[in-house]
């Protein structure tokens, strides 16, 4: 199954990096900002951790080479945060080195509730050895994310704020919209008083309204945080915020690792599942 002309086309900006940098291209001339994700996540093995940290520096370059914004997003697991965190510091401090000297920005993606605590150590032990090239996500669906929201505004590091995209038990998780909203609201406007460029990464109109209301009310300025969302999704509302002179980032994730991001960009929509069936019945 390839995302390169099926159904997952629409979520996935190809298989391999030439077609996720057309893509960023196409974005950047409409005035778009981009992160590019070379996708990849829980690997098995050392070996497997080692080749994808290798791959990801190759990637670096070719970013480089390639002239598109220098900004990329990565999975801890993908890294080996499942074999051992010494064997994921070693693989993100080889991507952080090779990604600094190019000025490049490096967003580590938040994955399930089991990698919280860790994620955001393995990334405070980075900060605090002076990789100031990087940021961390924050899930508002999470009932922790407050506390670490002043944390991180406290480090000065920079939080993707979204509302999660894994199943979380009620122990650990808010469980109704309602709940993941308003938290949501919340933290937004943590970070926009007391956060380093916070984005808001989100498709919901209603928590775009609050920020930008929010930002108006108390006087900060567009340029101090931007909006993010998802490739391939609300394409009309990611025009309309950067025509409205809001800044705007999209995720372009790319990769034969597409899988497990693609499914969860299904669960998250229903209608999502018409989509792809149709696009099944049409790539037969
Ligand atoms: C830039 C970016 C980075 C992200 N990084 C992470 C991360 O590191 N960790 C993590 O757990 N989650 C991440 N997410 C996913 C996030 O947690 C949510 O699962 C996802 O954004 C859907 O929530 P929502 O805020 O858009 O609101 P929702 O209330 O879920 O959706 C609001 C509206 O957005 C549209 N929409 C939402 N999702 C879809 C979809 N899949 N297909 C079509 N339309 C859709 C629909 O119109 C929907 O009504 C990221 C999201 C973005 C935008």
């Amino acid at each position: 199954m390839r995302p390169g002309g099926g159904f997952a086309r629409r979520f996935i900006a190809g298989e391999d990096l030439h077609e996720a940098v057309a893509a960023a291209r196409v974005l950047q001339a409409s005035g778009l900002s981009i992160t590019l994700d070379y996708l990849g996540e829980s690997v098995a093995s050392a070996a497997e951790a080692d080749a994808a940290t290798r791959a990801y520096v190759g990637v670096i370059q070719e970013i480089a080479a390639s002239g598109v914004e220098r900004n990329i997003s990565l999975k801890l697991t993908q890294l080996g945060l499942t074999i051992d965190r010494a064997t994921c510091v070693d693989n993100l401090r080889r991507i952080l080195d090779a990604a600094q000297p190019g000025g490049f920005f490096v967003r580590i993606d938040m994955e399930d509730s089991t990698f919280t605590a860790v994620t955001l150590d393995v990334f405070e032990t980075m900060w605090q050895q002076g990789y100031r090239n990087a940021g961390v996500v924050l899930q508002s669906y999470l009932q922790r994310s407050e506390q670490d929201a002043t944390r991180m505004n406290d480090l000065g590091a920079r939080v993707r704020l979204v509302k999660g995209a894994y199943k979380e038990p009620k122990e650990v998780a808010f469980q109704s919209k309602a709940d993941v909203d308003a938290a949501y609201v919340r933290i937004m406007q943590q970070l926009l008083l007391k956060g380093t460029f916070p984005a808001i990464a989100t498709h919901d109109p209603a928590m775009i309204d609050a920020t930008r209301a929010f930002a108006r009310g108390q006087a900060i300025a567009p340029s101090r945080f931007e909006f993010q969302m998802l490739y391939g999704i609300r394409r009309d509302l990611q025009a309309a915020l950067h025509a409205d002179g809001w800044g705007m980032r999209v995720y372009v994730p790319f990769g034969r690792e597409w899988f497990p991001y693609f499914m969860r960009r299904l669960a998250e929509r229903p209608a999502n599942v018409g989509f792809v069936i149709r696009g099944i019945l049409r790539d037969r």
